[in-house]
């Protein structure tokens, strides 16, 4: 139902450009400029991911685009402003925060993230689902990306908003960030078409472990032979963005090159610590755990590859392909 020419497009591009002139012009600008700058980002790099800000107050974007009664209608369609059900007032979602305007591949503006300036919460917010935008597809930055480069041979995938700027700021142009919601399959399909190699660097937390899990799964449906997925798992209470500030870009890429881990070591680490290898009961366990996300790369060279060290772990061969691990035959 994304419609080529949603009248939505026009107005997401006038809201964009009413908050990038916000954070430009705005007598309240400042404490925006402050916090961006604060946190190591300069103008060249708030202009590339065109950076806005939504001034404190109901009704600033309201006032500047609301028009009449249909206009209103299709900004809320939009997700810029929200309608009280019970009085019918309608106001702007996003008041005082910063904006991160999101594109699509063709770069135009399909939504838009918001960040508190201080400590409140909820700490970001983002627009819904509307016509023009789908969370589960969308990557935030893919586009910023490819128009710096055409050629990429590796995207990294992050979790947050700040990751990717953060890494942009530092030269690293190839980050793009999941919209708040897990890595779909959808995600990685459209990344495998643009490049041959995904690394995954979510935040050194629990949540971003969890995350790392749910991404690895997501790939194993584009693992063609030839494809690549690596993790980089960064040390507690660390993400992308603190990280790379902290220790600059060279040593973040020594850690990357020395650290990121090929999908299969990550694959069979992790299940070798959910079910004890050093135990028949555990063999089987793992044989069952492993077995039927196994079947599902394409890749024929490493789904044999990766049978083949299932049964080096378990002693088990001959799973079969339809019924994973439902009768393993033991090796004689
Ligand atoms: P910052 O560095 O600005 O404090 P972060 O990006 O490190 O934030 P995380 O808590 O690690 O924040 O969350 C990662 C991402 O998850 C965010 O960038 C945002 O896209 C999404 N997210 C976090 N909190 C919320 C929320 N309350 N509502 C919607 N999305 C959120
Ligand atoms: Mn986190
Ligand atoms: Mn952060
Ligand atoms: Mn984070």
């Amino acid at each position: 139902r994304q419609s080529a020419d949603s009248p939505l497009y026009p107005l997401l591009a006038t809201a964009a450009d009413y908050y990038r002139q916000a954070l430009k012009s705005h007598p309240a600008r400042q404490v925006a400029v402050d916090y961006l700058k604060g946190r190591g980002l300069s103008g060249v790099i708030a202009r590339d991911f065109a950076l806005g800000f939504a001034p404190p107050g109901w009704d600033n974007l309201l006032k500047h685009l609301g028009g009449d009664a249909l206009q209103q209608k299709a900004m809320i369609e939009a997700g810029l402003l929200i309608e009280n059900a019970e009085t019918g007032r309608r106001y702007d979602r996003f008041r005082d925060r910063v904006i991160f305007p999101i594109r699509d591949s063709r770069g135009r503006v399909i939504a838009f993230g918001g960040r508190v300036l201080g400590d409140d919460k909820p700490k970001y917010l983002n627009s819904p689902e509307t016509p023009v935008f789908h969370k589960g597809q969308e990557l935030y930055g893919l586009f910023e990306a490819r128009r710096h480069n055409r050629d990429l041979d590796e995207i990294i995938v992050v979790e947050g908003y700040m990751d990717v700027i953060a890494l942009a700021q530092q030269g690293l142009r190839n980050a793009v960030a999941t919209l708040g919601t897990a890595t779909s399959e959808e995600h990685l399909k459209r990344l495998f078409r643009l490049v041959p190699s995904v690394l995954f660097c979510f935040d050194g937390d629990q949540a971003g472990r969890k995350a790392a899990w749910r991404a690895l799964e997501a790939t194993l449906p584009s693992l063609q032979d030839g494809r690549r997925a690596r993790f980089l798992f960064l040390p507690e209470g660390e993400d992308p963005d603190s990280l790379v500030r902290a220790e600059g870009r060279e040593a973040f890429l020594a850690r990357l090159e020395q650290q990121a881990r090929p999908l299969a070591d990550y694959f069979f680490r992790q299940l070798t610590e959910e079910a004890d290898p050093g135990t028949l009961e555990g063999k089987a366990h793992l044989a069952t755990l492993a077995a039927p996300l196994i079947e599902k790369i394409p890749g024929a060279n490493l789904r044999a590859l990766m049978r083949q060290r299932l049964a080096e772990i378990t002693g088990l061969t001959g799973t079969s392909p339809n019924s994973p691990a439902a009768s393993p035959v033991p090796r004689v």
